[in-house]
């Protein structure tokens, strides 16, 4: 029997785990072990892929990826009901109290002025971005990996000038089965961070002391940060905090990130421990009488094999012997084994697997789960569900239920643009334009009544505060779908998402796990762009990539809302949603085009975590809007002021510098004039369009600030265009080629060719598209 013969509400025995490679090794992380218990919850609204729940966390696999996942049939645990359990206090071990936990207190420390690097690691939505938060303020800085794009995220703890916290990307396991692990693991074994503060979602403790195990046995100093832990006290649930120091070796410091309790003791256990460099007391969890001792003889033995090698190639011992173990590749080519070695590695690990009876990973896998189930059996005491547990599910009925998921995605999506460009967002950029287009007139009037020179008086009323003025009204819209999307990921909603639109994904060659880039990429390409880096497949993650630009990015807002102010005032609700759709249509084209030709193949595993649903944090929301606002601002007064700045000096001038009294004549009729031939078939044979088209290559948003420039007023625009022309141009400006900043993080992740490619394919899938909506809306009899 496999898992897939299971229906919803019963409960399985694992016996074994099927499939191969890094998959397979990905299952294990995750804990779907040979003796693990499962329950299938329930399946998505398509009937693919399957939600479980396993070591006390909700789990989805694809139907076929079940089947590889042999399993017998156990008794249903009676189904949960919260029962609160009686809390005992305990007291915890401070700092200096005795020094329990740091037994180097007295030792010598790293000197004062060298400077303490943190390393901050946990899964996936165990609150890391809060805490983070948290701990440095706003003393951030956001930039890459070097080498990769994966968001990189730097900052000082707050109030301690000599420290550097770095978060990490969010990871199951030291594994290297997505790019991100590989970078987490890369950093702490290559940039020896002093001390590593390792994030452990309290609620969830199994499946995140998993993490914590490989961390102990890279040996570096860390001190658990245990979260979440309001809401485990609000269950009523126990922890042992001077027991679990004791079974794990390292401080463990029970806090709640969003409440900011217990963070400052976290800073003061993390300081002493990178100071005085303290590493895990203990490493060494496979136990003697295991199932025979297997894994413990076999670890050992390979550690001794290995460890002059491992000496030499700068990685901690014991790490490097569980991963051999495991057969990771890249451990193996780095500790340089000779032929002889090699082979009395695959010996031990052999015998090891007959005594087990279990094959390596798996073995592994066991080894460190059954030191968890230890550790969580001796210091945990947890209700049987959470509250928070209850909730979601009951979220979920509605999210993820058979008939409502799909229909309440559509409206949430629906709400959320709405209220974005009817409602709020636009309410907000009303007031801003109001008070900028004030601005602009008070300036005018100085400038008159001083009497500055007339060029002068042009290029800082016409230039710069018409155009820069025109892109710095939106930021209200963007800065709203930001606070929506953010909103929607952070409190897990997104993921369901991907859980319920994974087959329709699927039948476009992608996996559900695509929606997430897509739908940031409806914000601003660059960040959908990186964050694809989570998708563990580089087929999938490759065509990802290539389909974002065709969701239609916040900075081309300001192009809509222009030409439909202007054009048809009385549909702009209308007119927007059917741009995004269009986008989305040409996408859905480009995605089945690109399965049946260049990507060829099957779509990634789908082997994702739900978490809880959560209220996010008015702090990590209101530094994101921060954040997002402060990039829009200085794109607006550097990229998109120099261009205007450009453009008003090219559209000034003739080819001899002379001034010029008609724009016609100016350098930049001439230059973009060369363009016009190859829009005339749109209707948009016109130098100014060819040039604000040219600058929003530069930035989207600029499109607008141009053409306020060169056609002087909206009204300027109206005069000169057809409404056939601006729908005209509202379909080539949605598709034609994404902003340098978007193509520069194209190239970064998939090379030159690509970046070129998309740059030439969108340009002439616009123009196309173009074609064929203005004969369409010509045959409809919109002139
Ligand atoms: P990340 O994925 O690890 O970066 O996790 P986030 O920081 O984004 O947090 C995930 C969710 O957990 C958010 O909705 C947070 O508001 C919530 N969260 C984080 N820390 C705590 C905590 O200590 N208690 C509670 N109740 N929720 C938290
Ligand atoms: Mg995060």
């Amino acid at each position: 029997m496999t898992l897939r013969d299971f229906r919803p509400g019963e409960s399985a025995r694992i016996l074994a785990v099927g499939g191969e490679g890094a998959l397979r090794q990905h299952f294990l992380d995750m804990g779907v072990i040979p003796g693990a218990e499962v329950t299938v919850e329930k399946l998505a609204p398509l009937g693919d892929p399957m939600q479980l729940r396993i070591h006390n966390y909700e789990l989805t696999l694809r139907i076929a990826e079940a089947e590889q996942i042999e399993a017998e049939p156990a008794e249903a645990k009676a189904t949960a009901a919260f029962s609160p359990v009686k809390r005992k206090e305990t007291e915890h071990p401070g700092l200096g109290e005795g020094g329990r936990f740091h037994p180097k207190g007295t030792g010598d420390p790293l000197p004062e002025s060298e400077k303490l690097t943190f390393a901050l690691v946990g899964n996936q939505n165990s609150g890391k971005t809060t805490l983070f938060n948290q701990l440095t303020g706003s003393n951030q800085h956001v930039g890459n990996f070097p080498g990769v794009t994966v968001d990189r995220k730097d900052g000082v703890i707050r109030g301690l000038p000599n420290t550097l916290i770095t978060d990490l990307p969010g990871i199951y396991s030291m594994s290297p089965y997505s790019s991100e692990e590989l970078v987490s693991r890369d950093f702490v074994l290559q940039q020896h961070p002093k001390a590593v503060i390792n994030i452990v979602d309290a609620g969830n403790i199994q499946r995140n002391l998993y993490l914590t195990m490989q961390l102990l046995e890279m040996g570096v100093p860390m001190v658990v940060a245990l979260n979440m832990m309001d809401e485990v006290l609000g269950n009523g649930g126990v922890i042992d905090i001077n027991r679990m120091e004791n079974m794990l070796g390292v401080p463990v410091v029970p806090i709640s990130a969003v409440k900011n309790e217990g963070v400052d003791e976290l800073i003061q256990h993390a300081m002493h421990i990178a100071r005085y460099q303290e590493a895990p007391l203990r490493q060494d969890f496979c136990d003697e009488s295991d199932h025979g001792g297997a894994v413990h003889r076999c670890l050992h033995a390979v550690i001794h094999l290995i460890q002059d090698h491992a000496q030499r190639a700068g990685l901690p011992v014991r790490f490097a012997a569980s991963k051999l173990i495991e057969g990771d590749a890249n451990i193996l080519e780095q500790l340089d084994l000779d032929e002889n070695e090699v082979e009395m590695l695959d010996h031990i690990v052999l015998q090891m697997e007959k005594e087990r009876g279990l094959d390596r990973s798996a073995a592994m896998a066991d080894m460190r789960f059954a030191y968890i189930n230890r550790v969580c059996d001796e210091c945990v005491v947890m209700p049987h569900e959470s509250k928070e547990h209850i909730r979601s599910r009951n979220l979920d009925k509605v999210f993820t239920g058979k008939y409502t998921a799909i229909p309440v995605f559509i409206l949430i999506m629906g709400a959320v643009f709405y209220l974005t460009f009817n409602v709020i967002g636009a309410w907000l950029q009303d007031l801003l334009a109001a008070f900028i287009e004030g601005q602009t007139a008070a300036a005018d009037a100085l400038l008159t009544r001083v009497g500055v020179n007339p060029v002068l008086h042009s290029l800082l009323v016409d230039g710069i505060f018409e155009g820069v003025g025109s892109v710095l009204s939106f930021l209200p819209i963007i800065v709203t779908l930001f606070f929506f999307l953010s909103m929607l990921e952070d409190s897990g909603y997104i993921v369901r998402v991907a859980f319920v639109m994974d087959k329709i994904l699927r039948r476009i060659g992608l996996s559900g796990r695509s929606i997430v880039p897509m739908l940031i990429g409806f914000g601003c390409t660059v960040p959908a762009v990186m964050s694809t880096r989570t998708l563990p497949s580089e087929r999938d993650r490759r065509m990802t990539i290539l389909l974002t630009p065709f969701m239609s990015c916040s900075a081309k807002v300001p192009i809509y809302a222009f030409f439909v102010n202007a054009f048809f005032p009385d549909k702009g609700w209308l007119a927007m949603t059917g741009l995004y759709f269009l986008g989305i249509l040409v996408g859905v084209l480009m995605a089945l085009l690109l399965k049946n030709t260049v990507f060829a193949g099957e779509a990634v595993p789908f082997v994702m975590e739900l978490p809880n649903y959560r209220l996010p944090s008015a702090k990590s929301v209101a530094l994101l809007l921060w954040e997002k606002s402060k990039d829009f601002l200085q794109r607006a007064f550097s990229v998109i002021l120099l261009t205007t700045i450009c453009i008003w000096f090219l559209q000034s001038f003739s080819l001899q510098f002379d001034l010029v009294t008609d724009s016609h004549d100016s350098i930049l009729a001439a230059v973009s004039g060369l363009l016009v031939p190859l829009l005339k078939p749109l209707g948009l044979g016109d130098w100014r369009i060819a040039t604000s088209l040219i600058s929003g290559f530069m930035a989207k948003e600029s499109v607008v600030s141009v053409m306020e420039v060169l056609y002087g007023t909206e009204g300027g625009v109206r005069a000169s265009l057809s409404s056939l022309s601006a729908v005209t141009m509202l379909v080539f400006s949605l598709l034609y080629t994404p902003c340098v900043a978007a193509v520069a993080s194209i190239r970064r992740e998939l090379g030159r060719n690509w970046a070129f490619g998309v740059v030439c394919w969108q340009c002439a899938i616009a123009w196309a598209a173009a074609l064929l909506v203005r004969l369409l809306f010509a045959a409809l009899g919109l002139s």
